[in-house]
Order: structure tokens, then C-alpha cells, then sequence
């Protein structure tokens, strides 16, 4: 590992940072050690960090940057919304155009609810979850990531309140034999099943279409919801990953790439399931959020999602398989599937930065994407990189 990031302007706001922020740091997922470049402007696929060095980004703000950086169509819109206005404490069209086109993707979802990130959709799905079924536990896989709420978090993680794990019930990742085990143990208090059908943090291997069934017939014979989390995944299809698998969950939370790049998190389902928030009935669930569809976002969410069109989504798809092919072809041992791809590496620290310094950003933990503005040339440019790093 390098002892400094080698990049004086970063070194300087580093120094100052750990003077104001923990470890200089508001992000642990975007901290390297001994301390991170920092960007100062994004343009198509490029970052340029505070020292002037380039970079290709693989990363996209952990994938949310699904039409890379300054795309001009959501340039414009944002120029628009906001000269109308930032927010306001009153419900916009732009919420319902965004919520109409989520519809319209994703075939479960008949009602949705906006949120301001993934965390937030979710913490809220699972409530939704708790109120319908009257039952009080959740199900979980354990390693994979869903945010930063309290019972989906890591088993005994520091600062939880350890009451919490009394109502989560968390097995092994595509673990058939234990997710039936705790099913008989718990089914009859679980409100809901939570999972990602292509966990990145174990590894960014898709769950088997045998699992997906499984998990879709355990729940309904027992009365409990399915919720798939498409924070990260829903960038595969036009429906969502679940879509590629046929499957049809009762929740689906969503996130990232929907915001057009403006932070965002939704969630949605049946209009049974997400009538428990109807403020018009009795009892209904109240969830508020003040800058919850927030129009700027709403608008470029919107402009957003009409680029990554079918079309568009089976080009980025077909530039990540031939990325994922060429690296493996470098001896790399690469997942994912489509725009999604993860490199594991033993020293994933040391790749990190051989890979900064020859111009490609990839998440610390090897999480990696293409986006809109890349071409097949910049799947050679990105091998040419990754090929000098391997040597
Ligand atoms: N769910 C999944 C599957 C995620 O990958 C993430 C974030 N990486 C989240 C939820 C939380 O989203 P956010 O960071 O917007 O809170």
C-alpha cells in the first residue's frame, strides 16, 4: 500500500478533513487508505481528481451513475426544475410521472412511495411489510447489503440495540436447506423475506433460478411478503433483474440509477400491499420525508429513465459481458452479470490504487459498472489499463 495517495491536492484536503470529519471521512465505503483522491468534475464516463489526474469511471457512484456524468438531456431538465423550484411542501406532477413510469417497468408494482435513498426505501418497505401482515420479524441473508437500518444491518454490529436481532432471522446466502429450516422455525412471525437476487457484497453471483422459485413459493404458502431489493440491480432490465427471472414479488425496493444521479430511494407493490399508506384510511402507516419527491430529482429520475431505454440497457449489458470476458481473459476473476460486474482480488486495496494511478476507478471492494456515455472503445481502453496493471 502506498503511504501517501501520491496526489498533493488530495494529500492537502485530507489533512484538513481529518480536522473536521472522523478519519477526514463522512463515507466508509469511499475511504482508501492511507487517504482517497478527491474529484473535482465528472464529464461522460471521465472523473478529473483535485491533482488534475483523469480517470475512467467503472465505478459511477456505486453504480448510481448509470448515464455517467453531466449527461446533457438531464443537465437540461435539472437547468428547468430548478428555476420552478426546488421543493415544496406540496405534492408536484413530477412525482406522479416518475411513479407512472415505475409502474409501467415493473410488472409487481402497481403503487409507489418515494424515499431519499436506498436505506430509506427500505427501512420503509419493511414497515410496510410489518403493517400489512400484522407480524413483527424479518427475514434476511446474511452478508448481503441492504443499507444502513438498524435490523438489516451486519448480526451484532456495534451501536445496535441487541433487542433488535430478536426480530431478524438472518441464513446463509442461497442456502436452501437453512432458509426452509428457518421458515418452520419462524414463518408464522415473519412478515417478510428481504433479498437481492445478485448480492454484491458476497460476491455479485446471481442467486439460481431454482433459489428464485423457491424463495417465491416458501413465502406464499406461508403468508409472508417477498421483498426483492433492486437498489442495485434494477439497472439490468427494463423490469428489473427479477423480470429476467420471471419472478413476482409482493415489494421491490428501488434506488440509484432511478434519481438520474440525485439521491433517491423508492419503494412499491400491489395496491393492496401498499395501501397500509393511504393517508385516506384509518390506522394508515404515516410515512413523511421533507424533501421526499423533491422535484429536481423527480425531473431528472424521469428524463433518466426514458434514456435507459431497452435498448440502451442490453448495450451497457453487452459492454459489461465483453469487459468481464476480456479481464477474465487477463487472468482476473470477474462476476456480475450485464452492467454489474465485481473483481475479486486477495489484495483488493493494492489493485485499487495500481488501478487509480492507471486511470480506472473502481469500488474498493472490486464493484465496477458501465454506463451510458462508453463505447466499445472504451472497453478496449479500459483492457489496455487493466492489462498494464496485471503485468
Ligand atoms: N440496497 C442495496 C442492495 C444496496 O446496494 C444499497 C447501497 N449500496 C442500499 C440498499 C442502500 O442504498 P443507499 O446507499 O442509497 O442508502
Amino acid at each position: 500500500m502506498p503511504a501517501t495517495s501520491g496526489t498533493r491536492r488530495s494529500d492537502a484536503l485530507y489533512a484538513a478533513a481529518v480536522r473536521r470529519l472522523p478519519g477526514g471521512n463522512t463515507r466508509s465505503t469511499v475511504y482508501v487508505p492511507p487517504s482517497p483522491p478527491y474529484a473535482v468534475r465528472g464529464e461522460g464516463h471521465t472523473i478529473t481528481d483535485a491533482d488534475g489526474h483523469e480517470v475512467i469511471d467503472l465505478q459511477g457512484n456505486m453504480t448510481a451513475l448509470v448515464h455517467g456524468h453531466a449527461h446533457p438531456a438531464i443537465l437540461a431538465e435539472l437547468r428547468a426544475a430548478v428555476a420552478d423550484g426546488l421543493c415544496f411542501g406540496m405534492p408536484t406532477e413530477w412525482e406522479v410521472a416518475l411513479a407512472g413510469e415505475l409502474v409501467r417497468r415493473i410488472d409487481i408494482v402497481e403503487r409507489v412511495r418515494f424515499a431519499n435513498s436506498g436505506t430509506e426505501a427500505v427501512m420503509l418497505a419493511l414497515r410496510v411489510a410489518r403493517a400489512y401482515t400484522g407480524r413483527p420479524k424479518i427475514l434476511r441473508f446474511d452478508g448481503s447489503y441492504h443499507g444502513l437500518y438498524d435490523p438489516i444491518v451486519a448480526t451484532g454490529a456495534r451501536g445496535v440495540a441487541p433487542q433488535t436481532w430478536q426480530a431478524v432471522v438472518t441464513v446463509p446466502v442461497a442456502d436452501e436447506a437453512a432458509f426452509a429450516a428457518a421458515l418452520d422455525e419462524h414463518g408464522d412471525e415473519l412478515a417478510c423475506v428481504i433479498v437481492d437476487l445478485m448480492p454484491n457484497r458476497p460476491g455479485l453471483v446471481p442467486v439460481t433460478p431454482e433459489f428464485a422459485r423457491l424463495l417465491r413459493d416458501e413465502t406464499q404458502r406461508r403468508g409472508i411478503l417477498l421483498l426483492v431489493d433492486e437498489v442495485i440491480t434494477f439497472r439490468l432490465a427494463v423490469g428489473g433483474l427479477q423480470s429476467k427471472y420471471g419472478l413476482r414479488p409482493d415489494l421491490v425496493t428501488l434506488g440509484k440509477a432511478i434519481g438520474g444521479g440525485l439521491p433517491i430511494g423508492a419503494y412499491g407493490g400491489s395496491a393492496e400491499v401498499m395501501a397500509v399508506t393511504d393517508p385516506r384510511e384509518d390506522g394508515a402507516v404515516e410515512l413523511g420525508g421533507t424533501f421526499t419527491g423533491n422535484p429536481p430529482t423527480m425531473r431528472a429520475g424521469l428524463v433518466g429513465l426514458r434514456l435507459l431505454d431497452a435498448r440502451e440497457i442490453a448495450r451497457i449489458n453487452g459492454l459489461g459481458d465483453d469487459l468481464r470476458e476480456g479481464l477474465r481473459g487477463l487472468g482476473l476473476i470477474v462476476n456480475g452479470r450485464g452492467s454489474l460486474l465485481r473483481i475479486i482480488s486477495d489484495e483488493p486495496l493494492e489493485l485499487w490504487w495500481r488501478l487509480y494511478r492507471a486511470g480506472v476507478l473502481i469500488a474498493k471492494n472490486g464493484l465496477a459498472c458501465t454506463s451510458l456515455p462508453m463505447d466499445d472503445s472504451t472497453v478496449e481502453k479500459l483492457l489496455r489499463r487493466f492489462a498494464a496493471v496485471q503485468r
